[in-house]
This record gives structure tokens, C-alpha cells and sequence, in this order.
């Protein structure tokens, strides 16, 4: 049986190399290693063969011969992702890397076309060229690449004005299962000709075929930025000040991110070069960036926006960054704050969301229930307010254990903080996906009328359940 197996692969990694060229085709051990495991090293996986597809016709052959062999098939972009999705177990591994290139950018229609394998900051950057922007902006923005930010509907920090990848997303071209391309790169604003079936592929984490390319949208680039570090005495007046700003800057806001007391010492204690512009004993800092089309006023709007938010009593106190090196520290502190997290130890995490308006309410609550079942425990919530999406992380008590409490001893605190999400009406994904990670806990979480539908979805795209078997569904 087992050499029947291999055979099989054998066989069908000869005839891949034909079709694709040795370029195309990889089993070298070395090659594949940086593949096979997540860039947290939390999960190892193993593949019989990296698939290096150059072009969509490529990943088409490479499909219809997985389908003729019955063999399942994992695609990869960056391997960035947080929930165990993109680490291959023992599935044929495509890699989208060399599907690299520019198609199109259509400056009159603010849109560009990409491969799936160009990688978040190019992506930026060919904006920028063309005098536009691109959004989407997140911290693994040099690793991660399109492809793979579709699959995972991803967010980050400028969500609150621009929206996730599928706000951002006008057409997509994939592979399906079984070899047939499918090509929806229409720049089209408005096309209302039926199921728009490029949101099916946006957020399905691979489980319904392989994007290899994408019409993005764009944006005008901002004149200026003006960014503020204001500190705050809670989580709802954090939201009281989000309301007032983005009132008083006529939807200007860009970014909204709240970092604990606890996050802004973590990442001074471990994070080289950094310092906090605004030293106070508050127990909360926000930072707030506004994005503006022309200087004349901007300062002069923010200036008056965190005075009036000062004199209602919103905010406490707030320092306005000079210059861009003051404005990159404050964004190195936001985002370092997971990195020093670890660099402190392990820690329960949870990436949910609920309606903006809940926020404070969550964070209250969830704080109170994590110290109430397990006395010691700190609580690092942080992030993305302006979307109330907040990572939600809870480290262990002195002393303890720290793989048995995120393992085993902390998951009844993971159930009710997630309990606790489902009360509001919130999500236990808001950005990461869900992956290997939490598909049954999706199961149960959802409805069934819910799990159905996306399961006649999946039959309907993959009826052998090749795509990403284990994920998600
Ligand atoms: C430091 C750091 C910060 C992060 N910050 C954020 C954040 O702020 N917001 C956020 O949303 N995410 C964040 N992430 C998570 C991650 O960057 C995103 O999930 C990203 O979208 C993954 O892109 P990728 O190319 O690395 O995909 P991969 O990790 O390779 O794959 C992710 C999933 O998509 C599938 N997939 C990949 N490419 C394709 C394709 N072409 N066709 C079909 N399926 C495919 C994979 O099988 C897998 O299931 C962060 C990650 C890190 C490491």
C-alpha cells in the first residue's frame, strides 16, 4: 500500500517536472525546510514536493494533475499566517512565489492587476510610483503576498477608512480543483450580473482553489499625515475619542490603536531604541494618525481636535509627532508590541472583534473574568480599536508553567473570553482566519444552518476535498 503510494508520487512528480520544467519542481530537503514550518516555528508540517508554478497556465496543469492523481494540495504565499493554514501536512505544496508580475495598472480607473506572489510592500511601493496608495498595511507586510492576503481577508492598521482585503479587491483569477481557470479580473465598480463569486475565494483560506492574480483598488495618496500619541484613562474613553476625531476630522482617521501600560513596558524593557514620547502613569495610550489631502490646516485640525478632547475630558494628555522620526517611533511601539510579548513569554492570545460601540464593555469584562478564574494572570489587550477588533492576550501567573497554561491549564479562560465574544455579538476570527487552528471550534460556534451552507460551498468547488483538507471546514 505504502509503495503503491509511492509510486503514485513518484510518478506524478515525473510527470509535473515535464510539464513545468525542473524550475518548476522541487524535492530537494533544503529547499522545502523554510515551507514546512510556520515563521512562529509553532507548527512543522511535511510535503512530498514544492510545485513552483511561473505563470496561471503553469498552475493549471500543476492542478489538473493533482486532480488526475488524487492528491491534495496546499497553497503558500509568504507562510505569514497566524492559524496554522499554510503549513503543508503532507499535501503537494504550491508555492506562489514566482507569480511575481505586474499586469496592468490602470491609473484612470485606480486599479492595478498583480500575481498572487507579489509580496504586500511591492505591492505599496507600484502605487506609490503611479502616484496612488495602496492600503492595506500590516506587520508582515515584506513577507506576505497577495495571494495570500486575499485567502485570509486580511485587515491591519488602516482598516477604519480603507476595509479589509475584500473592500479592496475589484476582480480575481483563480485555479479551480479540478485544472479550469477562472478569470474575474474585471475592474468593474459596479457589476450586478449575479453571485459575485470573487468574494467565495476572499477569506477562504485555499480551501476553494488558488488565486493567482487580482485587480486592487486605489486610493489618492495623502498630502499629510498627522500623527498623535494621546493618553487616555480607559477603553471607553478610548472610544469616546475615536468618535470625536473622526467627527471632527470628517472621517480623516486612519489609523486608531490602543496599547496597554503593561505593552508600552514590555516593549521599552525589550525592544531596542525605543522610548515613550508621553511618560505618564495613565493606564492607556492611543495612537492616532489622520490622513489629510492638503498641509494647510492639518495641524492646526489635529491641534484642535485633541484640545477639545482634553477640555471635555476624553483625553488626558497628548503629544502631536514633529517630525517622522517621532511618527516611526510610536508605530514601532505599536508594532512591537507582540514581538516583546514574546520576548516576555507565552501567552493565551485571542484576535476577536465586536461593533465598535462594545469595545470598552468587552475589555472590561473580559479583564475581569480572566483575573477572577485565574488570580495573577495579566491581560495585554491591544490594537485595533477603530475596527473593535482587539488582540486579547493573557499571559500566565508567576511561576506557572507556561506551555501547560497555554496548552492545557488556560484554554477554560480561552472558551469563556470566547463565550464572553458570542454574548456581544462578535467574532472569534476578526482578522487571522481561522485555519487548523480553531475549525472546531468553529464548528460549534457557528450555526448549522451557518456550517452548511459554507459546506455546500466547498462541495460544490472541491467535491474530492482536496483543497486544503483540515482547514477551516
Ligand atoms: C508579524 C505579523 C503581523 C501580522 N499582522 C497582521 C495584521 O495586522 N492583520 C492581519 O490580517 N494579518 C496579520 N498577520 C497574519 C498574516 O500576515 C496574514 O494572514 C497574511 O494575509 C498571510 O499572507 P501570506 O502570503 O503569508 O499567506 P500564507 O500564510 O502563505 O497563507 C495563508 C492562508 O492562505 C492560503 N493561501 C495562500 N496563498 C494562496 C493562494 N494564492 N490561493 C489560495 N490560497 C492561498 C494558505 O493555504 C493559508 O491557508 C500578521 C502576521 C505576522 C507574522
Amino acid at each position: 500500500m505504502a509503495d503503491d503510494h509511492g509510486d503514485r508520487i513518484t510518478a506524478f512528480i515525473a510527470r509535473m517536472t515535464s510539464a513545468l520544467g525542473p524550475k518548476g519542481v522541487s524535492t530537494d530537503a533544503h529547499e522545502i525546510e523554510p515551507h514546512i514550518s510556520d515563521w512562529r516555528g509553532r507548527w512543522k508540517g511535511s510535503t512530498p514536493v514544492l510545485i513552483k508554478p511561473a505563470s496561471t497556465e503553469e498552475v493549471s496543469k500543476a492542478m489538473t494533475l493533482c486532480a488526475e492523481y488524487g492528491l491534495a494540495v496546499n497553497p503558500q504565499g509568504g507562510n505569514s499566517g497566524m492559524v496554522n493554514g499554510s503549513v503543508p501536512q503532507g499535501e503537494v505544496l504550491i508555492s506562489l512565489k514566482r507569480m511575481n508580475k505586474v499586469r496592468e495598472v490602470d491609473v484612470l480607473n485606480d486599479a492595478m492587476t498583480l500575481e498572487a506572489g507579489v509580496i504586500l510592500t511591492r505591492a505599496q511601493d507600484i502605487a506609490a510610483e503611479h502616484d496612488r496608495l495602496f492600503p492595506l498595511s500590516l506587520g508582515a507586510q515584506g513577507v506576505a503576498m497577495i495571494g495570500g492576503l486575499i485567502s485570509t481577508n486580511a485587515g491591519g492598521v488602516q482598516v477604519l477608512r480603507y476595509g479589509m482585503m475584500r473592500d479592496l479587491v475589484l476582480g480575481i483569477e483563480a485555479v479551480l480543483p479540478d485544472g479550469r481557470i477562472w478569470n474575474g479580473l474585471r475592474g468593474l465598480r459596479k457589476d450586478n450580473t449575479g453571485y459575485d463569486l470573487k468574494h467565495l475565494f476572499i477569506g477562504a483560506e485555499g480551501t476553494l482553489g488558488v488565486v493567482t492574480a487580482a485587480t486592487l483598488k486605489l486610493f489618492p495618496r495623502p498630502a499629510v499625515k498627522e500623527t498623535a500619541w494621546v493618553a487616555v484613562e480607559s477603553p471607553a474613553k478610548a472610544v469616546e475619542l475615536l468618535m470625536l476625531a473622526k467627527q471632527a476630522s470628517g472621517g480623516a482617521v486612519t489609523g486608531f490603536e490602543i496599547v496597554p501600560k503593561l505593552g508600552l513596558e514590555l516593549v521599552l524593557k525589550h525592544i531596542p531604541d525605543t522610548r515613550d514620547p508621553l511618560p505618564t502613569a495613565l493606564p492607556w495610550r492611543i495612537l492616532m494618525e489622520l490622513s489629510l489631502p492638503r498641509e494647510e490646516g492639518a495641524r492646526d485640525m489635529i491641534e484642535s481636535l485633541l484640545g477639545d478632547a482634553i477640555e471635555k475630558g476624553v483625553a488626558a494628555d497628548a503629544v502631536i509627532c514633529e517630525n517622522e522620526a517621532q511618527k516611526a517611533m510610536v508605530w514601532k511601539i505599536r508594532e512591537n508590541i507582540a514581538v516583546a510579548e514574546r520576548a516576555h513569554g507565552k501567552a493565551l492570545k485571542h484576535d476577536v472583534s465586536v461593533p465598535v460601540s462594545r469595545v470598552a464593555e468587552f475589555m472590561e469584562r473580559g479583564t475581569a473574568l480572566a483575573h477572577q478564574m485565574t488570580p495573577g494572570v495579566d491581560v495585554i489587550a491591544f490594537g485595533h480599536v477603530g475596527d473593535g477588533n482587539i488582540h486579547f492576550n493573557i499571559t500566565p501567573p508567576p511561576g506557572a508553567d507556561q506551555d501547560r497554561f497555554v496548552e492545557q491549564d488556560g484554554l477554560p479562560m480561552s472558551k469563556a473570553v470566547h463565550d464572553l465574544i458570542a454574548s456581544l455579538n462578535g467574532s472569534i476570527s476578526a482578522e487571522h482566519g481561522i485555519g487548523r487552528l480553531k475549525r472546531d471550534e468553529l464548528a460549534w460556534r457557528k450555526s448549522p444552518v451557518e456550517m452548511d451552507m459554507m459546506r455546500a460551498v466547498k462541495r460544490a468547488l472541491d467535491p474530492d476535498g482536496r483543497m486544503n483538507p483540515g482547514r477551516l471546514l
